[in-house]
């Protein structure tokens, strides 16, 4: 991507270089969540955007399904660490239980995949592992600051930070104009994403504040609180969402997608060929496995 861009409009545009790459990543590094230089060029090609605008989902994404699913036995806190596919059966292991069944979704995050942490007996097909190699895994990292009142502009939706390194604290969103809460949100994408993961919870937010009063000025009160998003290193996810890296095609995600005897099926927002990296197109893919199972079980009747 870095690449392609530089191809258009090097030496033969009036943007500055800095205008440039703050524009890159404000455009397609925030979103993507990765360096330019890790994307394919044709990244943004992948899958369309919803017609409809954003909605922030107040209280959480569970209250959409709490409902829907009442009816069936959910277990949170079970670590797989195995997958064993035994004759006609497959073997789930857990860190202290043992579930056998004839077919299993797998949901597990990209990056989880990546790392082995779950082994799988017999290993996945070769094709289906490089596939797993190739696709990216991004980093997109959140800092809430909450304050005691809100002393920002509060009919602006964000603010963009002109900052000496484009795409380091570039990107604020106004919380209070969705929510009324007095909260600035902001966002940093790809390494610099991933370097702030090393440091201190108290280094972060202060090198946050630093920018907040260059924005607002040198009167901002101290947050009386923060949360910070440290995706990469979360041993359940290792990374935000896929990427689009160079030489993946749809036939890569459809490889990730494909079923295993029948028996191990994939789903997520990875193996989604129509708006990956999305909560809508991790749904879709799960309704796509619902489908294959659904066949499978006609065909075997
Ligand atoms: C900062 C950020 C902003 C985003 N913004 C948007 C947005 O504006 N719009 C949008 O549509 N999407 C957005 N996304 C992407 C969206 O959140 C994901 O695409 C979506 O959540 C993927 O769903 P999933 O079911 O594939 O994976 P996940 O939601 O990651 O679910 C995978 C589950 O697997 C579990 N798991 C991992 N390892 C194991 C194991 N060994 N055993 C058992 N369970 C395991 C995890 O705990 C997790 O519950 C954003 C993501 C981030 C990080």
């Amino acid at each position: 991507m870095a690449e392609a861009v530089s191809h258009r409009f090097g030496g033969r545009s009036s943007v500055s270089a800095y205008d440039l790459d703050f524009l890159v990543n404000y455009l397609v590094e925030q979103s993507l969540a990765a360096d330019a230089e890790e994307l394919a060029a044709d990244a943004f090609a992948f899958g369309d955007e919803f017609p409809e605008g954003d909605r922030l989902f107040l209280g959480g994404y569970e209250q959409v399904f709490r409902d829907r699913f009442s009816q069936f036995d959910i277990r949170t806190g079970q670590r797989v660490a195995k997958v064993r596919q035994v004759g006609a059966e497959v073997v789930l292991e857990t860190q202290n239980e043992t579930h056998v069944t004839d077919r299993v979704v797998i949901t597990i995050p990209l990056g989880v995949l990546k790392t082995r942490d779950v082994q799988f007996d017999p290993p996945l097909p070769d094709d289906q592992r490089a596939a797993i190699g190739q696709l990216g895994m991004g980093c997109l990292n959140k800092l809430y600051l909450r304050f005691d009142h809100v002393f920002w502009p509060e009919d602006v939706e964000g603010f963009l930070y002109r900052s000496p390194v484009p795409g380091q604290w570039s990107l604020w969103l106004n919380q209070a104009f969705y929510t009324g809460q007095p909260i600035l949100l902001a966002f940093n994408a790809g390494g610099f994403g991933r370097e702030i993961e090393r440091r201190l919870d108290a280094d972060v937010v202060d090198e946050a504040m630093a920018v907040v009063r260059m924005m607002m000025g040198s009167q901002a009160p101290d947050p009386i609180a923060h949360q910070i998003t440290r995706w990469n290193s979360d041993p359940f996810s290792r990374g935000s969402y896929s990427f689009i890296a160079p030489g993946v095609t749809t036939g890569t995600i459809q490889t990730l997608a494909r079923p295993v005897n029948n028996r191990l099926f994939f789903a997520g927002e990875a193996t989604a060929t129509d708006f990956p990296s999305t909560v809508h197109g991790a749904y879709l893919s799960g309704r796509r496995v619902a489908e294959q199972i659904s066949q499978d079980q006609i065909s075997r009747w």
